[in-house]
């Protein structure tokens, strides 16, 4: 995820690609970089670090004289964030320039494929390959070099392409991406999102996935990739710049539940190959030291340390090995039994969470091998690890997670996957069923949060005066009901506790009374009787309860006040589906009871002190 924007008309470019950027800031902010065509020649400026970096080297834009021009805040997802990887890249002979924003799925191959034919890199990215393939395929034409270059790549692009030879147009398309076009008297624009063009114009076109846009200063046209020609209609926009900002949506949170699907398409799809086989680069551990593991210790702090939870179940079962998932800021001090024969596995979405960061340091001490799960390309957690796999998850902005949590379980289901393929303890039909089930996962949670939005903006409002939750669940189910719980309270302020189901009777029910909320996840086939029973337990002590389970599972309308069906998939995999109407539930009673969701009371998004 990073932020495009692109311009070509009668005033100077630099500018208002500057001004533009600062308005996507908050779509990626590792570096920034424009490209213009200055006397005829193709001029790059590009600097790691935040937007006023590069602002400062061109004067905010005023050092350059040029009408045309691409810009890019990155959010690497492909190399650290360094001055070469930032955008945007140059082809070989210094003819296009090239920004993008996505991920290039078989960019390894291109890579290959070009080096093989003497074509020199100097980044790191995925992104590199579309400007050398720009070179390759180069047939005189912008629009027709472009379509080529598209049949060529897989994976998710937003791209804004200059060429030095067709001086007065850019060449942009998208697939997957974002990317919408501006239409003004004085110029038009490409950007990544509506904010970067809103004080020039409120008129845009929306583009479909793969239609090529021709941008000149005096019209837009669009064609089709055999550039047959796209009739489009304008579209005025009616949001302030806040609201575009959020999507149209009123918080952070609420666009990042439902950014989940292509979050966990971004985190799944690169990870498994066109034979079913799963890919993963970043680890490096050999056949040997894979067969010397003897334990798995998940370390990691808050939601990141529900999804260890999660993994704990998903990698005894697949790996066999045994695993424990622990709170960071415990296992620090405690001086916890590892050694080489340990793998650690370290979550944080940030990558700079102080207290994971410092269980990292300490198991590395002890010998363990390191690998992490993070979102952000070289930060201080990926670069101490020994090897490192990223949640493809883009910027996180609201203090509550929720997609960095559901692509950090995605990522855990394949790490247990490949384990167990590796070590030989599982079957290739245990293999193709679980990995088909991840596949499906980003439709399954986009037809959640679709058909359930509604219902819980009602389910909130009957609920938002309680002053108690409770949320119960067995195996798998009590790991999610650790997130619910912890998503319910952070931003609704509702006191909310997490129980195992069958633990409950040993203490807790003696809270429960009338007007107790109790949310009972029941996903797992194998315990549902078993959770049943607690259901009726709390229920004869006057609990209201709220149950989630599959939609096979009707028999529990019998007991519970209200029931929330998802889609049936393998136990293991069943916590990335509940946790998506839990995000949502409490994401309404929050907005019902006026708290200020994406920023909680006494909450950082990152906590890099102790
Ligand atoms: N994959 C590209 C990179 O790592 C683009 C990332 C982005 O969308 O900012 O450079």
């Amino acid at each position: 995820m990073c932020g495009i924007v692109g311009y070509v008309g009668d005033k100077q470019s630099a500018p208002l690609l500057i001004e533009g950027l600062e308005k996507l800031a908050y779509r990626g902010y590792d570096s920034a970089g424009v490209a213009v065509i200055e006397n005829g020649k193709l001029r790059i400026d590009k600097a790691k670090g935040h937007l006023e970096v590069l602002s400062e080297r061109i004067d905010g834009g005023a050092a350059i004289q040029s009408n045309v021009g691409i810009g890019h805040t990155r959010w690497a997802t492909h190399g650290r964030p360094s001055d070469e990887n930032s955008h945007p890249h140059r082809s070989g002979s210094g003819r296009f320039a090239v920004v993008h924003n996505g991920i290039i799925e078989n960019y390894v191959q291109l890579k290959a494929e070009l080096i093989d034919k003497g074509v020199e890199f100097c980044s790191e990215t995925d992104t590199e390959v579309i400007a050398h393939l720009l070179e390759e395929l180069y047939d005189g034409e912008l629009l027709s070099t472009v379509a080529k270059v598209i049949g060529r790549l897989q994976g998710s692009y937003a791209l804004g392409i200059l060429c030095e030879e067709h001086p007065d147009e850019i060449v942009a398309i998208r697939s997957s991406s974002p990317l919408i076009v501006g239409l003004s008297d004085a110029g038009n624009f490409i950007a990544s999102d509506i904010p970067a063009i809103l004080s020039h114009t409120r008129k845009i076109y929306h583009l479909e996935n793969d239609e090529l846009v021709l941008l000149k200063g005096d019209g837009v046209s669009i064609y089709t990739l055999e550039l047959e020609p796209v009739l489009k209609k304008v579209e005025e926009v009616t949001w302030d710049v806040a609201a575009a900002e959020k999507g149209g949506y009123a918080h952070f949170m609420i666009k990042e539940i439902i950014e989940q699907p292509r979050a966990l398409q971004d985190t799944i799809s690169p990870r498994v190959d066109d034979n079913g086989e799963i890919v993963l680069d970043g680890i490096t551990l050999t056949a040997q030291q894979l067969k010397n593991i003897k334990k798995i210790y998940i370390v990691a702090c808050g939601s990141a340390y529900h999804v260890g939870v999660v993994g704990k179940y998903v990698l005894e079962k697949l790996t066999r090995i045994p695993t424990e998932a622990d709170l960071a800021s415990e296992f620090r001090y405690r001086s916890p039994l590892v050694d080489e024969s340990t793998l650690c596995i370290i979550i944080s979405q940030s990558g700079e969470t102080a207290d994971t960061l410092a269980a990292l340091r300490e198991a590395k001490e002890r010998g363990a091998r390191v690998l992490s799960i993070v979102n952000v390309v070289g930060s201080s957690i990926a670069n101490e690890s020994d090897d490192v796999l990223y949640t493809w998850a883009g910027p996180e902005i609201a203090v509550a997670t929720t997609k960095a949590y559901s692509t950090q379980l995605v990522m855990l289901d394949l790490i247990a996957l490949y384990i167990a393929k590796r070590l030989g303890r599982i079957t290739k039909e245990e293999m193709r069923g679980l990995l088909s089930s991840i596949i499906k996962l980003p439709g399954r949670v986009e037809a959640i949060i679709e058909s359930y939005d509604d219902r819980l903006r009602e389910l909130a409002e009957k609920f938002k005066d309680y002053e108690h939750a409770y949320f119960l669940g067995r195996n798998v189910d009590y790991a999610v009901a650790l997130e619910a719980s912890l998503k319910l309270k952070e931003i609704s302020y509702i006191h909310s506790e997490a129980y195992a189901a069958g633990e409950l009777k040993h203490g807790t029910i003696s809270l429960i009374e009338e007007n107790t909320l109790v949310v009972a996840l029941a996903g797992c086939h194998r315990l549902f009787a078993k959770t049943l029973s607690n259901i009726k337990e709390v229920k004869a002590r006057g609990a209201y309860v709220l149950a989630v389970t599959t939609e096979d599972n009707t028999a529990i309308e019998q007991e519970a006040d209200d029931v929330l069906y998802i889609p049936c998939t393998k136990e293991l995999l069943m916590p990335s589906l509940e946790v998506v109407p839990m995000q949502l539930l409490g994401y309404y009673i929050a907005l019902a009871r006026g708290c200020d969701i994406d920023k909680p009371r006494n909450l950082a998004k990152s906590v890099t002190v102790e």
